[in-house]
């Protein structure tokens, strides 16, 4: 087994500086082997995890932050290297495991059986380090292509979740969200409040600086509001300048606090668009239930909301679902 050719017909891994090394988990169980594969992947550009039973490899394997490329020998104790890939392959984890078998088998029934249960490639032993080399990057190349996808598949995600301008959850998402609380509340007899927030006379806002001012208008809103609420608030844009916020754990007096902090954070200072600055104030409708449909959550909220553009506009108006009792705290 001879290093030198290797060294010079594979490039070395493209790694930024303070990026880490790939890790590559070596379960062997042969200390000859062992320390081999460690020189070579060392040698290579890798952080070598060395396991030397097939129990070792598994326990590795199993941990959080993983190392996603493994080299495993076929008979080791404790468990097998085959066992291992039926074992990873049975729990369809992500990200995924790129899993080398390493024989000293070399029947093609043998090979059949490995890839079967899982192995990606199969080398035999002896085996040449130049073809050990290049099939890592092989490996790499595929772990490369999913974490692209996952990336992809995440960003997807996002965009199907959330609002484009202000970055908060869209409508459909906090309407799930709000379902979800008012759920989890049922079952645990919490009290769940929902505040509706419209941002006033925003139409002269467009009208007077333009549309684009507008939209500044909006995402710093939006920043406002998500800076005042608390960490576990669900903030979400409801649709064109409305707001809808989910307050899990409130009941209507503390859900009139945290509007009346939402509507002063908003009002507090101007806006400062890339023209004018811009004052903007918000008027705000608040409800609150352990028990309703998310539907009849809204409403309330949505009815508070017609009562505080109603008394003036600037200003908090409370509905308690259970009670019946409205409240308004005006600036
Ligand atoms: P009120 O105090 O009664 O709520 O008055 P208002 O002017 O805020 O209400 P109205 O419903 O008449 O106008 C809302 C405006 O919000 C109209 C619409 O053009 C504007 N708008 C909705 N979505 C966007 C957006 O994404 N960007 C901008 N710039 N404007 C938007
Ligand atoms: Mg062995
Ligand atoms: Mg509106
Ligand atoms: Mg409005």
């Amino acid at each position: 087994m001879t290093t030198t050719d290797c060294d010079r017909a594979v490039k070395p891994l493209a790694l930024s500086p303070s990026a880490r090394p790939m890790r590559v988990l070596a379960a062997e169980d042969n200390p000859v082997f062992q320390s081999m594969l460690r020189t070579m992947l060392t040698k290579w550009g890798y952080e070598a995890v060395i396991a030397r039973s097939g129990t070792e490899a598994w326990r590795i394997l199993e941990a959080e932050d993983a190392p996603r490329l493994a080299v495993l020998d076929w008979m080791m104790p404790g468990m097998d290297g085959l066992e291992i890939c039926r074992r990873i392959r049975s729990v369809n984890r992500e990200p995924y495991v790129y899993i080398l078998l390493l024989t000293a088998r070399t029947e093609s029934e043998d090979l059949i059986e490995g890839m079967n249960a899982g192995a990606d490639d199969y080398l035999t032993k002896p085996f040449n380090a130049h073809e050990l080399r290049v099939r890592l990057h092989a490996g790499r190349r595929i772990l490369d292509l999913q974490e692209e996808l996952l990336k992809a598949r995440e960003a997807l995600r996002h965009q199907a979740t959330h609002d484009g301008l202000t970055g908060l959850l869209n409508r459909t998402s906090i309407l799930e969200k709000l379902d979800d609380e008012l759920a989890r509340a049922a079952r645990a007899g919490t009290p769940v409040s929902a505040v509706m927030v419209d941002l006033d006379r925003f139409k002269l806002i467009n009208d007077t600086y333009g549309h684009l001012a507008g939209d500044a208008v909006l995402r710093e809103a939006a920043d406002r509001l998500k800076s005042a609420a608390r960490r576990y608030d669900l903030v979400g844009r409801y649709g064109g300048e409305e707001f809808l916020i989910v307050l899990p754990g409130c009941d209507a007096s503390d859900a009139a606090v945290q509007a009346e902090r939402m509507r002063e954070a908003i009002g507090a200072t101007p806006v400062l668009t890339s023209t004018h600055p811009v004052y903007v104030t918000a008027s705000l409708g608040v409800a609150c239930s352990s028990h309703s449909a998310p539907e009849a959550l809204v409403r309330q909220a949505d009815e508070a909301l017609y009562e505080s553009k109603a008394a003036g506009r600037n200003r908090v108006v409370v509905h308690s679902v259970e009670s019946r009792v409205a409240g308004c705290l005006a600036p």
